[in-house]
């Protein structure tokens, strides 16, 4: 709208396909592969999986092989990010099995400065950009929360005292009965009760967020937080810009969502907590997916209020926002099955 972002969108949904590198842990096996746009060219649109001679071919807006780096990636969202400070409300969104490199594409590892993920890259983007905005008479204020969804509960990440030990049904709410409940305001937006905001303003704010965030959310496969693999993670930065001299008003909104593992679980032996959860996830995940599809059909009905997911992201997903799906895959031949059902699953929502 303003500033003059310019962004080709074809509707308003995009979908990227990640490869991560081979890690030393995964497996080597015969007659399957991942055929990815070679390193001369780290930029594609094509990705085959091959099995046993038999080739599957998928084509995305853009395919990054395992060298693209956090700021190859990075550069070519960040139109996208910026777009938000012009008003625009943006969803990006990481699907994907465990162990694919969701979190790595998120947060990375902020603490490294050339493994900084999405989230630290574009918080410093709009700081940047904010602040030369000021000298044409805008000032922003940036607010942050993040949260995460498991089995259609809500938990506030940035609350200081989340979770009580390891227990997972032992959470604050259940302490302090906070209830986060997913609201809808008048002017169409929604937020959620009791939820944690932090002031973003500042580099130190924004510095002391990251280092919370991190925390919450392990990168990493040996010290993989089991639980964090089966629940969504939804960071949310809410910009409000102001212009002195003309008046105008800008409210932005950029979310950055980290989904659940996208594995089907095996189903056998699967009982109480862990079948709902797998049941949980499953459901979650095919609402967005529905709703996406809805989406981009321009159906008249969406179901967005098929679960908290999309409850709560459906002022960011509809009208003129814009949303951008990274599928994350793994290399790992043993994870061909899962890598081929990611696939199709963001086939079908491109
Ligand atoms: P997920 O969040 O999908 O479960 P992670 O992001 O935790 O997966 O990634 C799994 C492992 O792979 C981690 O050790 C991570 O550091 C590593 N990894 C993922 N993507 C990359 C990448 N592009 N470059 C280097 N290492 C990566
Ligand atoms: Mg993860």
């Amino acid at each position: 709208k303003l500033h003059n972002t310019i962004l080709e969108l074809k509707g308003n949904i995009r979908v990227f396909c990640r490869v991560r590198p081979l890690l030393p842990d995964d497996g080597a096996a015969e007659g399957v592969a991942v055929s990815y746009p070679t390193s001369t060219e780290s930029l594609g649109r094509g990705i085959d999986l091959i099995q046993n001679g038999q080739k599957y071919p998928f084509t995305f807006d853009k395919v990054f092989n395992p060298e693209a780096s956090q700021q190859d990636v990075f550069v070519e969202i960040s139109q996208l990010v910026q777009s938000a400070l012009d008003g625009y409300k943006v969803c990006i969104f990481a699907y994907g099995q465990t162990g694919s490199g969701k979190t790595y594409t998120m947060m990375g590892r902020p603490e490294a400065t050339d493994q900084k993920g999405l989230i630290p890259r574009s918080l410093e983007q709009i700081f940047q950009s904010s602040q030369s905005l000021q000298a044409q008479g805008w000032k922003y204020k940036m607010q942050a929360s993040m949260l995460e969804i498991y089995n259609e509960t809500i938990r506030d990440l940035l609350s200081t005292n989340r979770s009580i030990g390891s227990d997972p049904t032992r959470t604050e709410s259940a302490v302090s009965g906070k209830q986060y409940t997913i609201k809808h305001d008048a002017n169409g937006n929604t937020y959620v009760s009791d939820l944690t905001i932090v002031d973003v303003s500042t580099i130190t704010e924004i510095s002391s967020l990251l280092r919370l965030a991190a925390q919450s959310r392990s990168v990493g496969r040996t010290q993989m937080n089991e639980q964090s693999s089966r629940s969504h993670m939804v960071f949310t930065l809410r910009i409000s810009g102001m212009n002195e001299g003309t008046e105008q008003q800008v409210q932005g909104v950029l979310n950055l969502i980290d989904l659940a593992g996208s594995e089907r679980l095996s189903k056998s032996g699967a009982t109480g907590d862990r079948l709902k959860e797998t049941q949980a996830i499953n459901k979650s995940l095919s609402c967005l997916s529905d709703v996406i599809f809805a989406l981009a059909k321009k159906e008249d009905h969406v179901p967005f209020r098929n679960s908290k997911l999309t409850y709560l992201l459906q002022p960011c997903l509809g009208g003129d926002s814009k949303t951008l799906m990274f599928v994350n895959v793994s290399p790992d031949p043993s994870s061909l099955g899962e890598s081929l059902c990611s696939l199709r699953f963001a086939a079908r929502v491109n």
